[in-house]
C-alpha cells in the first residue's frame, strides 16, 4: 500500500546483511542454514560437520 522505506527509517540493523539458506546437511541429513547459496553440486554441511570435514591443521 502506501509505505516507503527509502530514507527515514534506520531501525533495521545493517550489522547482519548476510541472507540465510535452508539447505539439508550432507552428512548428517539435518536442515541447516547456511550464509550462500546453496549450488547444488556442492555438499552442504552443517556446522558440526563442517568442523568435521574441515582440513586439519599439520
Ligand atoms: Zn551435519
Amino acid at each position: 500500500m502506501g509505505y516507503n522505506d527509502r530514507g527515514g527509517g534506520g531501525f533495521r540493523s545493517k550489522n547482519g546483511p548476510r541472507e540465510m539458506h535452508k539447505a539439508t546437511c550432507s552428512d548428517c541429513k539435518q536442515e541447516t542454514e547456511v550464509p550462500f547459496k546453496p549450488s547444488g553440486d556442492r555438499p552442504v554441511y552443517c556446522r558440526e560437520c563442517f568442523q568435521n570435514h574441515r582440513p586439519k591443521r599439520y
